[in-house]
């Protein structure tokens, strides 16, 4: 054994991969920039996602059918989750490999009396969901996105400006000039929450009115959506930033985009399902709402809608659901904070995630002593270790900042608490939660390829 050999040294993934791979990995790339131009919200990304499945074999499940080893299905969860699923040739007692993402990213919902006019302009009020620097979110374009259920129940699809050409929102900012006495403020402070409007229009209407332009918007909306004001109580509008997923850097090898967090997991896994044939254990793809703001809600992880559907499954072939939990096994896919040189303070750079160093395995999240974590246990990261090392994944340990500094959780607790062996595993970003985050394609390409061998153990 040499000296070398004794050290653990993170690996560079452009060091590993040869030039067939690393054209792979590219061409992934390309792959996940249009799902990502295209899954803005939730709702898209269920859908981009039901798409995909669909052209590559995958049919609605139905509850109740038996499948045969190899079947592909997926159970849309109203529309805002989804679970893939390919039946393995092991009963459903020998447990499943499940990789969960959540598809929900950090934005700015429009709220239930959104519509009000000052000064001959017309704003949608708003309320930030996730955890936002809200000064990230003025002064750029943004377009809205979901749905409008009218008093009779029926639906309408609002989309306004994502289509080249159509008219976007904005939220203004000060100018410098004048900002003597905001320059004194915290970023916190700096734009107010209830300052986070949407401009929406400013040509009065002619006819005699207190409020002429909010009337004239309100035309325009009857005329194009077929709403009225009174509709907007029961909608969920989004508004996210108005730009494509696209390359950055000279050499091509990061990825900017809105909504990393945690759509380039979500892909991953979805990649990797399509991708697995005839598994020996059940292949489990989750795709979760609501992760942003606790996992909480019908659509959130923790929502037995999961255990519905797994429930189902395992009575095809006489399991319980409880001896399936206890011995399927969670790639909690969500990304961890990348190291950044530019904030070098907030990490401790031995053993934070890096770019192009591979997929990032957390074993603990949390805050202030590990609080609030699932803390996978030494034999689940030896299963991890062993299943990478036999499939060439370049992967590296990654930690949520200092010690003391902060911390975060995801979804992994939750499904812990199902008695699931459970781990975090997801891709580094930079600049997580801004309205532009970047992460690497190598990074991105060997959470596919984790994921991947972890479905055909
Ligand atoms: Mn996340
Ligand atoms: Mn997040």
């Amino acid at each position: 054994m040499s000296n070398e050999e004794l050290f653990y040294k993170p690996q560079n993934v452009y060091e590993k991969m040869d030039a067939a791979e690393t054209a792979a990995c590219f061409a992934y790339a390309e792959g996940y920039k249009k799902f990502l131009s295209a899954a803005k919200t939730e709702r898209l990304a269920v859908k981009e996602a039901v798409k995909l499945a669909e052209a590559r074999g995958f049919k609605p499940y139905q509850y109740g059918k038996t499948y045969a080893p190899g079947e592909k299905v997926y159970d849309v969860n109203r529309g805002k989750a989804i679970t893939l699923a390919i039946i393995g040739k092991e009963p459903l007692s020998a447990g499943a490999y499940i990789a969960a993402a959540h598809v929900d990213s950090p934005r700015l919902d429009l709220k239930q009396i959104p519509l009000y006019e000052d000064s001959g302009m017309v704003y949608f009020k708003t309320h930030y969901y996730g955890g936002i620097k809200k000064y990230q979110w003025v002064a750029m374009p943004l377009e809205l996105h979901g749905v409008v259920i009218r008093r009779n129940g029926t639906p309408v699809e609002i989309s306004i400006g994502a289509e080249p050409g159509e008219p976007q929102l904005v939220i203004t900012d000060l100018l410098p000039h004048l900002d003597s006495s905001m320059g004194k403020k915290t970023v916190a402070e700096y734009i107010p929450g209830e300052n986070l409007s949407l401009l929406t229009g400013s040509i009065p209407d002619k006819e005699e009115h207190d409020t002429p332009v909010k009337l004239a918007i309100l035309k325009i909306l009857k005329e194009k959506y077929g709403i009225v004001e009174e509709d907007f109580l029961s909608a969920e509008l989004e508004a996210v930033p108005a730009y494509d997923a696209r390359d950055i850097g000279l050499d091509r090898s990061l990825i900017g985009g809105y909504g990393h967090d945690d759509r380039v997991c979500a892909y991953a896994e979805l990649a990797a399902i399509l991708d697995t044939e005839e598994p020996n254990k059940t292949s489990v793809c989750l795709l979760v709402d609501k992760e942003e703001i606790g996992s909480e809600g019908i659509s959130g992880m923790i929502s037995t809608a999961f255990e519905r559907f797994m429930d189902s499954l395992c009575r095809m072939d006489g399991s319980t659901l409880y001896d399936c939990f206890a011995h399927s096994f969670c790639l909690s896919a969500d990304v961890c904070n990348a190291y950044d040189p530019l904030f070098a303070e907030v990490s401790d750079k031995r053993n934070n995630a890096q770019i192009n160093c591979g997929l990032g395995i957390i074993k603990f999240t949390g805050s202030r002593g590990k609080s609030g974590s699932n803390d996978a246990s030494a034999e689940v990261v030896g299963r991890v270790r062993r299943i990478f090392a036999e499939s060439d994944v370049v992967w590296q340990m990654g930690e949520l900042g200092k010690v003391d500094q902060g911390g975060g959780g995801t979804v992994a607790m939750f499904m812990a608490r199902r008695n699931i062996e459970t781990i975090d595993a997801g891709v580094p970003v930079l600049s997580m939660h801004a309205p532009f985050e970047v992460v690497s394609k190598a990074d991105c390409y060997m959470c596919y390829k984790g994921i991947k061998a972890f479905y055909a153990d």
